[in-house]
């Protein structure tokens, strides 16, 4: 009789469970995996073979075949070093066997024996728990990670010796591991950067606090040392605190790309992506062999911050528009095909020339009008279609940079932004796809974007007057619902038109 031993896969964000089954036979001794492995499953052969001797076990001098069911799915990566090592345990008898089939095991081997952490234990853990498995043994950098999933007993081990002592106690055994869900949102709920740090810009703060109370894309225009990095970086702790289910998106794209650190449970803070303008295509959207989460994805329920817009290559602006429009994205290859979410804001920042100082009172700019008119050609079309806000960071002037007050904190307007969000929740309760003002689409702007005759007229006129083309329209209706559920508004008022007015600055100064 073979032995079973239960060990788990990712497929994308996803997982299934695996079936190691190793069977022994009196023949020249071998040792030979099937069931579709890669090359790094093939290669856990030398380090099981010296992490069983390493620990004191005997390893067979049989012909050992290992199968990973089901056979037709590829399995990838050193987890399965640990299931496999401990089915050979199980059928030479050096492990009892009978409490192995409610756990599922993973953990890559190094050559002594101890256990190290893999990628992915987040969905595993999931599907474990989907599958009605009662428990897991993990290496104990991933037990955190594993025991956010709720009713599922995470046993951490540090090596085979413990993990085979841990079966094969006669005894009581080890409590699992359990982590204070409420303590960590708590605490770890905390980013770095404050606004309170940022010295003047009160109006690009303020078209930040606008784009994060309704997910709104925003570019900032301004010459170079004007703060926009330092602005951007601060977006995702003025956005309304992770849920749960949040939490868990995002820590599943992190823990499957290698990114969580070890000992994480959650990713509990909103990430903040900022790729350099040299990324290749792939690296953005995701790619590879077997297809990886690339920044869109890793920014999920986070910012994408792009500095330097008009730098990155045309190819890979392009590729960003399919996943602006569905949250997510589809990676194809002729074996499999996967999908990640990548639900992000959008943050771009550009200088207003190639020189960077068209729009700086103290310096001089250098370009002529042609070669600005094509620097801004770079970023026009589809992508600029896709950001509902742009603003102009101004040049900080030295009486804001010597000033001793300091701004309002990142946790009041965080709370303000909230509030607005919440409005927008119980406006598109039951809707599919509309979550914030910034998802509306033209049948959705008709019904929530009402406006009064004042406004109307407000508006064609600035529509006339200041040339904004007809598609800024329907963004300028959209900002103007997001300041009105800040103000806590209910219709739509002529000042939060205004006001959104001015967020077009791209539509008629510089295009
Ligand atoms: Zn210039």
């Amino acid at each position: 009789m073979p032995s079973k031993v239960l060990s788990g896969a990712t497929y994308g964000v996803n997982a299934f469970l695996v079936e190691v089954e190793t069977h022994l036979e009196r023949q020249i001794p071998g040792f030979s995996i099937v069931g579709l492995p890669d090359v790094a499953v093939r290669e856990s052969r030398e380090r099981i073979l010296a992490a069983i001797r390493n620990s004191g076990f005997e390893f067979p001098l049989r012909k050992i075949t290992v199968n990973l069911a089901p056979a037709d799915v590829r399995k990838e990566g050193s987890a399965f070093d640990l299931p496999m090592a401990m089915g050979i345990l199980v059928a030479t008898g050096q492990v009892e066997n009978t409490v192995l089939p409610g756990f599922v095991m993973v953990g890559e081997l190094a050559l002594d024996g101890t256990l190290r952490p893999i990628r992915g234990m987040l969905p595993i853990a999931m599907e474990a728990r989907r599958q009605k498995i009662g428990g897991m043994i993990v290496p104990r950098e991933n037990g955190r990670e594993a025991a956010m999933v709720s009713g599922l007993a995470v046993f951490p081990v540090s090596s085979l010796k413990e993990a085979a002592e841990f079966l094969n106690a006669d005894h009581a055994r080890p409590e699992p591991l359990v982590v204070d869900m409420g303590r960590l949102f708590d605490q770890d709920q905390r980013y770095s950067a404050d606004f309170a740090d940022v010295k003047g810009q009160e109006n690009v703060k303020r078209a930040l606090e606008v784009a994060a109370a309704g997910a709104h894309n925003i570019i900032m225009i301004g010459p170079p040392g004007s703060g926009k990095t330092m602005l951007a970086k601060r977006l995702p702790g003025i956005m309304p605190p992770m849920t749960f289910e949040e939490a868990l998106e995002t820590t599943k794209i992190h823990s499957v790309a290698g990114l969580l650190p070890h000992d994480a449970a959650l990713v509990v803070a909103r990430p903040f992506r900022s790729p350099h303008h040299t990324i290749s295509d792939a690296a953005l959207v995701g790619g590879g062999t077997v297809p990886r989460p690339g920044e869109i994805s890793l920014s999920h329920h986070g910012v994408l911050f792009l500095d330097e817009l008009p730098e990155f290559a045309r190819s890979v602006l392009e590729v960003l528009r399919q996943p602006l429009e569905d949250g997510a994205v589809t990676i194809s290859r002729s074996r499999l095909s996967v999908t990640y979410p990548s639900n992000f804001m959008l943050v771009c920042a550009m200088n207003p020339c190639p020189c960077g100082h068209y729009t700086d009172p103290n310096k001089e700019c250098t370009c002529g009008a042609g070669l600005i008119q094509k620097y801004m050609a770079r970023i026009s079309g589809p992508l600029m279609d896709r950001i509902d806000l742009h603003i102009e960071v101004p040049a900080v002037k030295y009486r804001e940079l010597s000033s001793r007050e300091s701004g309002e904190r990142s946790a009041g307007i965080r709370g303000r932004v909230t509030r607005a969000r919440r409005l927008q929740a119980e406006r598109f309760a039951g809707r599919k796809g509309l979550f914030a003002n910034a998802d509306m689409q033209s049948r959705d702007i008709r019904e929530f974007c009402v406006i009064e005759a004042t406004g109307e007229e407000l508006l064609r006129m600035a529509i006339a007057r200041l040339g904004l083309s007809a598609r800024a329209y329907d963004r300028i209706l959209k900002v103007a619902r997001t300041i009105a559920d800040l103000a806590g508004v209910r219709t739509i008022q002529p000042e939060h038109l205004s006001e959104a007015i001015q967020y077009r600055s791209l539509d008629r100064t510089l295009m």
